[in-house]
């Protein structure tokens, strides 16, 4: 049996650390907005590279609360992809924007920046790239577009703890980075958690409110905020884990070299790493027309797999009132084809041999 993240693997790993935090935490008899999470928002966003951080409830409330600090919402248009996890495109439709979907560049899966000007209206407010899989979107040219028509960049940077572009981490080039710590990311907890980062002091203190009932001081609330912060526990779990980051993302990097260089010379296509990017590798996604198939064969061998994503934001039922009769070829069709393979820093050479075995016999 291979496993598709790894999760108990890691606890064993550091499992006193852990344990040991935990009751630090629960000895202490303070559990929300503590030392703990304050420690934690200066140690990550010191790790990404931006002045600040706001610990909240999960990614997609990252997302929500960052949309809504830009002042984000009716009448206004937000460009972001449909190849991404929902919530992406939750977070413009909960604060009652209209998304506009535009298609992805095949390599990297992120967005295409050569289709995003031709999507501009003079309702558009915002872009935001996710850096999917743990590969970065194109930064540069995303910013010269925002630049030019001045709109606000949020990075949804779920899915790449410490990736990087030009040698930044992600996260930091856009208004806002929002991260993810579900427990399978890179960096995650051990229940659910996220944070938003900016070097923006006033986005900042906006959103430390957002994230406290619109409080700035305690019975005082001069806007309608939300109860969504990243706990003590939390907080203490996310401390230990971060300093393994760097560790993890490399072995992530070790292993997506040797299912590559093992995929070489079959008919599968393996991930792409552009030359401004430096991939986290969150997940390893390879692409086979006859995925369904393959997926089978692995599964049958005690190979665990998933698909990410099946069906784009576009086709979900949840939007199919929204009005999106976009055409978005590139999306449409990788949905069919892409396929994960486990991914973690426990997979040993034998497990990377077996599954690669396995994917060749079934192709
Ligand atoms: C995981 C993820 C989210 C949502 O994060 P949660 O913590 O699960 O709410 C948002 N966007 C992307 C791209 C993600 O992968």
């Amino acid at each position: 049996m291979i496993d598709f993240a790894g999760l108990q693997q890691q606890y064993n790993e550091i499992a006193e650390e852990i344990e040991k935090a935990i009751k630090r935490i629960l000895r202490g008899g303070w559990y929300i907005l503590g030392e703990e999470l304050m420690r934690f928002e200066e140690e990550f966003s010191h790790y990404i590279g931006t002045g600040y951080g706001i610990g909240v409830n999960s990614g997609s409330d990252a997302l929500l609360l960052a949309v809504k600090a830009l002042g984000i919402g009716t009448g206004d248009e937000v460009l972001t992809v449909s190849h991404t996890f929902i919530s992406t495109v939750d977070s413009i439709v909960r604060n009652s924007a209209q998304p506009v979907l535009v298609d992805i560049d095949p390599d990297t899966f992120c967005i295409d920046p050569a289709q995003i000007e031709e999507k501009i209206t003079d309702r558009t407010k915002a872009i935001i790239p996710v850096h999917l899989y743990g590969h970065s979107a194109d930064m540069k040219l995303i910013m010269n577009i925002a630049n030019k028509y001045g709109l606000f960049v949020i990075e949804d940077a779920c899915q790449a703890h410490g990736a990087r572009y030009r040698g930044q981490r992600v996260g930091r080039t856009g208004d806002i980075g929002c991260f993810s710590f579900y427990p399978a990311k890179n960096l995650g907890a051990y229940g659910d958690g996220g944070i938003v980062v900016t070097d923006n002091v006033e986005l900042a203190e906006k959103l430390k409110r957002l994230r406290n009932y619109g409080q700035a001081r305690k019975h005082e609330h001069a806007f309608v905020g939300f109860n969504s912060r990243l706990d003590e526990i939390q907080a203490a779990v996310l401390r230990v884990k971060l300093r393994y980051l760097d560790q993890w993302n490399q072995k992530r990097r070790k292993i997506a070299a040797q299912y590559t260089e093992l995929l070489s010379e079959s008919d599968i296509i393996t991930p792409t790493e552009k030359e401004y990017a430096e991939h986290v590798y969150h997940l390893y996604v390879i692409r086979c027309e006859q995925r369904n198939d393959l997926q089978q064969h692995l599964s049958q061998h005690g190979i665990n797999t998933q698909v990410h994503y099946p069906v784009p934001v576009h086709k979900q039922k949840a939007y199919q009132d929204l009005g999106f009769d976009v055409q978005l070829p590139i999306t449409e069709r990788i949905c069919n084809e892409i396929l994960s393979l486990p991914m973690h820093p426990w997979l040993s050479d034998v497990d990377v041999e077996t599954v690669i075995r396995e994917v060749k016999l079934a192709t």
